[in-house]
């Protein structure tokens, strides 16, 4: 019998539970799950950073902590976590992240707001966008999220670039990676993405310098981090016409305070952090997934790298 501590929010749990033991008596394990357990019988730990463990030095005998979350920015640096630990890679997540990309690269591109917002009896029939195909988009991280996200992009017609740390080899995607990668991926670029993870490396990568390499007019969408922008160049862009408009899903401060210039400025739109959420169906086996991995001896998938932060 493993001891299955669940340590997030209590509305979680009651997401969480059944999917969880339907998955674990599916995979055949026994399991006490729980949201209480002594610390030193704990097998596993399943975990969102908002929940009631924030110190891991009494779970002497976990083998892993497995997040709910993709993002672990919130955990990477605990020092008492000296036990492996798993992000979250889920089909569901994935599959709301390529919608509400998708979504809004649509809407941008094709000009919606134009007729969506001015619907006042004048016909505007005078500005037609260009094809997919002339409308470069350039992705910052093509990890899970955003290879998913290239690769639905590129099946509808746009260019895409896609930039990572390491060299990358995607069907379809222009792969660039490094800094010298990073200023040819940007340049010229219509439409760019943002779905790197935060860390100190990635801070402030939309800066003054970054987004006067775009082609001007072009658009900013952001589901990744708040911090991977600069706030005030993108302000300045905005009001200088470099950028036509930004849509924000994340921010530096969340909820993000009521009179941050993002709310009010016409030429950005604020969604309250819900590109994609975990969907707990899927999300339990994935989990399950992983513990049966480890209880088998062979190595967890999605181990964060807590040198490299991500
Ligand atoms: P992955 O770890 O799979 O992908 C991250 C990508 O970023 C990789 O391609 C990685 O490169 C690249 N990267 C990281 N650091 C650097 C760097 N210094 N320079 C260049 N490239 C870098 O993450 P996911 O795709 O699963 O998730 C991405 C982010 O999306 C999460 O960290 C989270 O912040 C955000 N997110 C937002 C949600 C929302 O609702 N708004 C929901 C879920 C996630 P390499 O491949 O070489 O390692």
């Amino acid at each position: 019998m493993l001891n299955i501590l669940f340590s997030a929010k209590p509305a979680a749990w009651d997401e969480y539970q059944a999917p969880l033991n339907a998955a674990f008596a599916e995979a055949g394990l026994s399991v006490n799950l729980a949201r209480e357990h002594a610390p030193q019988d704990v097998d596993y730990i399943i975990f969102t950073p908002n929940g009631p463990v924030t110190d891991f030095r009494p779970y002497t005998k976990t083998k892993a902590v497995m997040g709910l979350w993709a993002g672990v920015e919130s955990i990477v640096d605990n020092e008492t976590l000296t036990q492996p630990l798993c992000r979250l890679v889920d089909e569901s997540l994935t599959a709301g992240m390529v919608e509400w990309v998708t979504g809004h690269t649509l809407r941008h591109h094709l000009g919606m707001d134009l007729h969506i917002l001015h619907q006042d009896g004048v016909w505007r029939d005078d500005s037609f966008p260009p094809v997919a195909a002339k409308r470069p988009v350039t992705i910052l991280g093509i990890g899970a999220l955003g290879a998913a996200c290239g690769q639905a992009l590129t099946a509808l017609g746009f260019p895409v670039t896609g930039w990572s740390r390491n060299p990358k080899n995607i069907t379809g995607i222009r792969c660039l990676h490094g800094d010298d990668g990073l200023h040819e991926a940007l340049t010229d670029a219509q439409i760019v993405i943002l779905l790197l993870p935060q860390t100190p490396d990635t801070a402030n990568i939309l800066n003054a310098d970054t987004l006067a390499l775009m082609a001007k007019g072009s658009f900013v969408i952001n589901p990744g981090r708040g911090p991977l922008i600069d706030d005030d160049a993108l302000l300045a862009a905005l009001d200088e016409g470099q950028i036509a408009h930004a849509t924000l899903d994340v921010f530096r401060i969340e909820p993000l305070p009521e009179d941050h210039a993002f709310w009010a400025h016409p030429q950005v739109t604020v969604t309250p952090h819900i590109a994609s959420t975990t969907r707990p169906e899927t999300a339990a086996k994935v989990i399950v997934d992983n513990i049966v991995r480890g209880e088998s001896g062979l190595p967890f998938r999605y181990l964060v790298d807590r040198a490299r932060g991500y």
